[in-house]
């Protein structure tokens, strides 16, 4: 990590720093220089973030309209060395935000278009979209977009560190059907990234927020009625006793390309317990064959149903609330060990017995990889593609009062999770990691040439707040 102290210097010497300027003369300065519909705030809650927890405190929010107002924000903040950060849907959970009240949070949700060419086979989609907002336009013009999924998150916010979605194993990940970036760069310019300029182009698909503000970006997206449009998925309940056979099955399930898998401790009326939840794109027939292993343990409950596009991912919207406070650790993992999950659901028990805790969650996502591996490991700067599961708990309560028991049990959990992960090294997905992490365990293989590009595209390090390089 390189300190920014060193900015002010570096700066000095072209000329361009000058004491921060008050809030008055941002407004001023800054607001002549915007669009009609961009706005200058200094209450941080017209931005709200997903979780408290580690969370930016800016004292001005600037609300764009436009890329340009982003360009022109960043050229301001950059010559008055003032430190800034980018806000898409304001999920990322990282605790290691360092922005306080000088600095300014550039808030892009006013991007939020979602257009399609005319053949309907690719998608532009505004650096400051939803995910719920690319779906509801694509599903409305017969188009299969890959998203995230949970409504709430930004839709590129996601994608520019990797991208998971339900139909990663038939498309791969976000990163891997991008076709170009319009991009804000650190030297104010605004360029347009595709796979002929290389070091961008690898760097902005997995470590993007180090690079630059991305105002849109164009993806690979497929014309299809909304009639065929359609998955079989939903929940599977079971009592606590069946977690050994639950575990043990997930471990050893093959993950055709149409299918994921997701294992949740949660609590259901107060009640903790077991969920999986499935997802086949194709008939429900095609779908309980394919997890036949999990069906036949019997679950309590099937809450499965054949749903189109626009609703797969409305049984996450509870993970969507935003405010609170949701320390969340994870670790990626290749071997899913019985024994670790009886101790992780002992864990989660013991830990529910806090108070105003019922909304904390245990999560292990299982994707069929085949699709993204088969692009390569090195076709960007992204490191997770030989990760079989990405595990996290979000601890949630309403104060700061149960932080130390939050980091002792999710630390305790990311601790179990590495002692059997079959892995050489601690491994976390860079949009799932607690903050706290070595840049070798999130960049992994890529850090290196990261890190020099960094110094190419980025050399007095504006862009610092999101794992920084
Ligand atoms: C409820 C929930 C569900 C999730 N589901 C998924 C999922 O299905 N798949 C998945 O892969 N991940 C998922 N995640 C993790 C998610 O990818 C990260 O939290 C992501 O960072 C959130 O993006 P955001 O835009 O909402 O958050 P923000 O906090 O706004 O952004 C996170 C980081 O990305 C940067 N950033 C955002 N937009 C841009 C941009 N346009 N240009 C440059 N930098 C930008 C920000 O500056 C910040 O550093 C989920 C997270 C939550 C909380």
């Amino acid at each position: 990590m390189r300190s920014s102290t060193g900015l002010l210097s570096l700066l000095a010497g072209f000329g361009l720093a000058c004491a921060h300027p008050s809030r008055g003369l941002i407004d001023s300065e800054l607001q002549a220089k915007l669009s009609t519909g961009a706005s200058i705030s200094h209450d941080a809650s017209v931005a709200p973030r997903w979780s408290e927890y580690g969370a930016p405190h800016p004292g001005t929010v600037v609300s764009v309209a436009t890329e340009a107002d982003v360009q022109a924000t960043v050229q301001y903040l950059v010559k008055k060395n003032i430190p800034f950060l980018a806000q898409n849907g304001g999920h990322g959970w990282s605790g290691a935000f360092t922005l306080g009240q000088n600095g300014v949070l550039i808030n892009l949700r006013g991007l939020n278009s979602t257009t399609f060419s005319a053949d309907k086979t690719q998608v532009t989609i505004g650096g400051g979209a939803a995910i719920h907002e690319v779906i509801e336009q694509a599903y409305a013009n017969d188009v299969q977009v890959l998203t995230g999924n949970c409504n709430c998150v930004g839709a590129l916010g996601a994608g520019l560190g990797g991208g998971y979605g339900n139909l990663v194993g038939l498309y791969g990940l976000a990163i891997d059907n991008y076709l170009s970036f319009n991009v804000v760069l650190a030297n104010g310019s605004l360029v347009t990234i595709t796979p002929a300029q290389e070091d961008l182009w690898w760097a902005l698909r997995g470590a993007g927020p180090n690079f630059g503000i991305v105002t849109s970006a164009v993806m690979k997206s497929t014309p299809m009625k909304q009639a065929d449009n359609t998955a079989w998925t939903g929940g599977l309940w079971f009592t606590e006793d069946k977690i050994e056979k639950v575990t043990q099955a997930i471990e050893d399930l093959k993950l055709e390309a149409p299918m994921n898998i997701f294992l949740y401790f949660l609590t259901s009326n107060g009640t903790p317990t077991v969920l999986v939840t499935v997802f086949y794109f194709g008939t429900e027939a095609e779908g309980r064959a394919a997890f036949k292993s999990i069906l036949d343990i019997g679950p309590y409950s099937d809450t499965t149903a054949v749903l189109p596009q626009s609703q797969w991912n409305a049984g996450a919207d509870g993970f969507c609330t935003k405010g609170g406070r949701k320390p969340t650790y994870s670790a990626g993992f290749n071997n899913f060990v019985p024994t670790t999950w009886r101790q992780i659901w002992n864990d989660y028990n013991q830990f529910l017995t806090n108070p105003n805790t019922s909304a904390t969650t245990v999560v292990v996502e299982c994707y069929s990889l085949e699709k993204t591996q088969s692009f390569g490991s090195d076709s960007a700067s992204f490191a997770n593609r030989d990760i079989r599961f990405n595990g996290f708990t979000i601890s949630w309560y309403p104060d700061a009062s149960l932080d130390a028991k939050a980091e002792a049990f999710g630390s305790g959990f990311r601790d179990l999770l590495r002692a059997d992960d079959g892995l050489s090294s601690n491994r976390t997905y860079v949009n799932f990691a607690f903050g706290d992490e070595e840049n070798q365990e999130v960049y992994n293989d890529s850090t290196s040439r990261l890190q020099q590009l960094k110094k190419k595209y980025d050399p007095y390090n504006v862009f610092n707040q999101w794992f920084d390089l």
